[in-house]
């Protein structure tokens, strides 16, 4: 039997119902805030996630699912290395959304100079190529937001509460969330101040892991959320981020939070929250539900020098991106399933000798725009009934030799039992009635 990849899931049912009410839900949401969806492709040169998401990543270094044409893969294991593969011949799957995303909009030119932000959002799947372990997939599935070209403090209280919106539509309970905000500087005052935190890591390096001590070259902010909690310990007397702001940083800081309290968003102050990405200036912000044990749902941020390493003109935006596995867990622990029941539908009974006028009625009613189900398989009556409720029949539409001799159906409602006669010319606009 074929086997489905390890750390790979199949979609069906109601997880897959799930998928795509968290993508209902997120269309209007988003939407109200005048977002329009984009998909990109989910395969991308390296070398847009390099300049993306940065080198120094766990997730660029060694977390990419690699793509080789199959021309390719005999040449590399002949030479047994990529030297001399051309960009464009150097692919990856996405391992998150925002990186495509920002490249297409520098490469079709979707922010020219002067003209309104770009507002997209997307929903798909991600991918990895580290080797797979529980609660981590090799192809997991994201919804993401990008706004492109906003400066203002308001847009990224707006993406805060458009994301808590999103939440609370999901069937949160809005206690339960606990949203996390810091602002992480930008060009003018991060660097000073990761030069700060890298001294202050190397005066502890006695007391640091070597994950850390490597952090200190590459990302030293990083050190703030090592799997160690040692290194945390000690992390928690370094440099504070909101403490290092400079004035620009620190009133957009101010402003961002007092739009969050006019509308009365409930958050927490996490002066170490720093989200994985090298990319993030200023606001950065995580969601996580309290008691579900499942980390954080969904997080982001500014990253107003994005879009220059993709090659674009420098352009201010932000985002933030929710993991779907993850969340579909968490309102599991609440007792809510996202996916709920599939949609009602109308069976057509039928006595065997009038099977042939079943054809015309379903038709006739599926054209009316109901789910309709019928027997295929020669059923009895009573096997019929029993399929009618299996499949959560709402109404049961029955045809006997003497209904269809005089142009009239049964119609019998499923959840009362009542049944009546209908003429078979009223029978879609009746049995709608019904279903509604
Ligand atoms: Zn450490
Ligand atoms: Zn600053």
């Amino acid at each position: 039997m074929a086997q489905r990849v390890q750390g790979t899931e199949d979609l069906y049912g109601g997880y897959m119902r799930a998928w795509q009410r968290m993508q209902d839900v997120a269309r209007e949401v988003f939407g109200t805030y005048g977002f329009d969806m984009i998909e990109t492709p989910a395969i991308e040169q390296v070398a847009t996630f390099v300049h993306g998401i940065g080198e120094s990543t766990d997730v660029v270094r060694k977390e990419m699912f690699r793509v080789f044409s199959g021309a390719l893969v005999e040449n590399l294991l002949a030479k047994g290395s990529e030297q001399g593969l051309k960009a464009k011949q150097r692919l990856a799957l996405r391992p998150e959304g925002t990186a495509g995303v920002v490249r297409a909009a520098v490469q079709n030119n979707m922010v020219p100079q002067g003209s309104a932000p770009a507002k997209l959002w997307y929903a798909g799947p991600m991918f990895r190529g580290e080797r797979p372990q529980k609660g981590r997939l090799r192809q997991f599935h994201q919804v993401g937001v990008e706004w492109l070209g906003a400066p203002d403090p308001a847009s990224d209280a707006e993406c805060i509460i458009m994301l808590m919106r999103f939440f609370e539509r999901l069937g949160f309970d809005p206690k339960s969330l606990r949203l996390c905000i810091n602002s992480m500087g930008d060009a003018a005052c991060r660097p000073a101040y990761r030069d700060k935190v890298r001294t202050f890591i190397l005066d502890h390096a006695g007391e640091m892991c070597a994950d850390c001590l490597e952090r200190a070259e590459l990302n030293p902010l990083r050190a703030f959320d090592c799997k160690n909690a040692h290194c945390r310990e000690v992390m928690a007397e370094a440099p504070l981020a909101p403490d290092n702001l400079c004035d620009e940083c620190d009133q957009h800081y101010e402003q961002v939070k007092r739009y969050l309290d006019e509308a009365g968003i409930r958050y927490e102050e996490d002066p170490t929250l720093v989200r994985g990405l090298d990319y993030y200036t200023r606001t950065v912000f995580e969601v996580e539900v309290v008691g579900s044990g499942v980390g954080a749902i969904g997080g982001g941020g500014r990253y107003d020098g994005l879009m220059e390493l993709e090659g674009g003109k420098p352009t201010p935006g932000l985002g933030f991106a929710v993991g779907f596995e993850r969340i579909v867990l968490a309102l599991q622990a609440q007792g809510v399933d996202l996916g709920g029941k599939p949609e009602g539908c109308v069976y057509v009974a039928c006595t065997p000798d009038v099977r042939p006028q079943v054809f015309g009625v379903a038709l006739a009613l599926r054209d009316a725009g109901l789910r309709v189900e019928a027997d295929h398989q020669g059923r009895s009556l009573k096997s019929q009934f029993k399929q009618a409720d299996k499949l959560g029949a709402l109404v049961c539409v029955v045809l006997g030799t003497d209904e269809v001799a005089a142009g009239m159906a049964t119609l019998r409602d499923m959840r009362t039992h009542e049944q009546v006669q209908v003429a078979q010319a009223d029978l879609a606009s009746t049995v709608a009635e019904r279903m509604a």
